[in-house]
């Protein structure tokens, strides 16, 4: 079970891991890609946190944004007052989704936007004259939150069978893995049997009925930074348009520049979503921070409707607008998108080698500094680690020792696999990806040494 209730006087439950994980070291203070804890050990952000601090730590332009706008005022509600940081940050926002992203709606992380974005959906439809269509299809493997809204489309297992009844659990399909196919399938004839799969299931449940298909375009911890092969998207966008489905696209973890392009969506044109969702990297973590994007053909339809009905106390604050737009400000007038694309190729060729040398590295996949690095067994076999094995902790703690952080979390008992998140902040660069990499390969040296050993006792 996890357990994310911090308390000091006892010992400290560990993000995602079990309850026999390393103590986590107390955190100092953080400059760029680097992260020291108060004994003065130093860290590479390997991982951006949970692939969140997309600009590094320290920023002076973001931290000069954050105190100059709260010496002015830090918070003033959408209820009372219109804010020049909310305009801003929304236009500049237009400008870097591009066309058919004309609108933004500004929340506090991802599930909100989550949530956020299923509701424009059902209004958009309900003001269409189709109030009939309700069900939201996701994929499975996939995660998009952990509010009740997001339990019932995220498809992990342990939360369906806890939170079903008080969450309303949706219809799922499978996602177009590309790694440990299932048996009869080859990568590219499994991207046909997904797609399918979706259409099947939107006519099963009666096409009239679905309001929404959302998926991440780049997977995140969920799925090990799944990218699909192009085919994929362009069939979901088509069968959506068919019948009438309003396609989301989940970016919390993929959006923002980490794949190369503001909106991962824009790497495959012919399959454009009609609603985005980012977190996480709009922020860089410097303020609690999400959005939702959509057109302004769909928020017109809205307000002629009487408007969203939908709103948060915190919703397009002055202080999270005014940091949004110096971390997108940053991104875009130091080139880090483009930063993001070379630097991802560079780290994505030395762990392909990584993945020669080490008998447990099984898989590297994702997309520019969305990358991740599956961890198995023996990469001779399609097994799993048994779900009691931990393993993928082991490798956690290694790295962590020798001042490596990495994102990981078992995904659904092992059923799907074992991966770390290699996703540093769009800043790094190529001798930085070198350091990252060697302590990787150390990491995993020591890991292989160990199982081997276990294996001869
Ligand atoms: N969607 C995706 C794809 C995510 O990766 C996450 C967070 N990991 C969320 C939604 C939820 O975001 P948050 O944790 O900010 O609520």
């Amino acid at each position: 079970m996890r357990d994310n209730f911090g308390d000091a006087g006892g010992p400290i439950q560990v993000f995602y891991a079990p309850k026999d994980a390393a103590r986590l070291p107390m955190i100092s203070h953080a400059e760029g890609i680097y992260m020291w804890d108060t004994s003065g050990k130093r860290y590479i952000d390997a991982s951006s946190g949970p692939v969140c601090s997309n600009l590094g730590h320290g920023n002076a332009r973001v931290i000069a944004a954050m105190t100059e706008q709260a010496t002015k005022v830090a918070f003033a509600s959408r209820a009372f007052f219109e804010n020049q940081a909310n305009i801003d940050l929304s236009d500049l926002l237009a400008k870097l989704a591009g066309p058919g992203f004309e609108r933004a709606f500004l929340v506090s992380g991802g599930s909100e936007a989550v949530e956020a974005a299923l509701k424009l959906a059902r209004q958009y439809a309900v003001a269409n004259g189709q109030p009939e269509r309700w069900k939201v299809l996701s994929r499975v493997p996939g995660y998009h939150g952990g509010t009740l809204g997001a339990v019932g489309i995220t498809g992990d297992p342990q939360s369906e069978e806890i939170f079903a009844g008080i969450a309303r659990v949706m219809p799922k399909v499978p996602a177009p893995i590309t790694y440990r196919v299932p048996d009869g399938f080859d990568a590219d004839s499994y991207v046909d049997h997904c797609a399918d799969a979706l259409e099947q299931a939107i006519v099963a449940e009666q096409p009239g009925t679905v309001l929404a298909f959302i998926m991440e375009p780049v997977g995140g911890l969920a799925t090990g930074a799944l990218v699909a092969p192009e085919r994929y998207y362009n069939r979901v966008r088509e069968i959506c348009t068919r019948h009438g489905v309003i396609l989301i696209y989940d970016e919390v973890m993929s959006g923002a520049g980490r794949t190369g392009k503001f909106l991962s969506a824009a790497h495959w044109p012919d399959a454009q979503p009609d609603i985005v969702t980012m977190a996480k990297g709009i922020s860089s973590g410097y303020t609690p921070f999400g959005v939702v994007l959509a057109s302004r053909e769909m928020v017109d339809t809205l307000r002629e409707s009487g408007g969203f009905l939908h709103g948060h106390t915190y919703s397009a604050n002055p202080l999270s607008c005014a940091i949004g737009h110096a971390v997108l400000s940053e991104l875009v007038e130091r080139d880090l998108m483009a930063n993001a694309s070379r630097m991802g190729d560079i780290l994505k060729a030395r762990l392909e080698g990584l993945k020669l040398r080490n008998a447990h590295v099984g898989d590297v996949r994702g997309k520019g500094l969305l990358l991740a690095v599956e961890i198995v067994p023996d990469k001779n076999s399609d097994r799993t680690f048994a779900p009691d094995d931990h393993a993928i902790n082991r490798v956690v703690d290694l790295a962590r020792e020798r001042g490596l952080m990495l994102y990981t979390r078992r995904t659904a008992e092992g059923r799907y696999g074992d991966w770390v998140m290699i996703a540093p902040p769009l800043i790094i660069t190529e001798p930085q990806v070198g350091e990252l990499v060697d302590l990787l390969e150390q990491s995993l040296a020591a890991f292989a040494e160990e199982r081997a050993q276990s294996r001869q006792s």
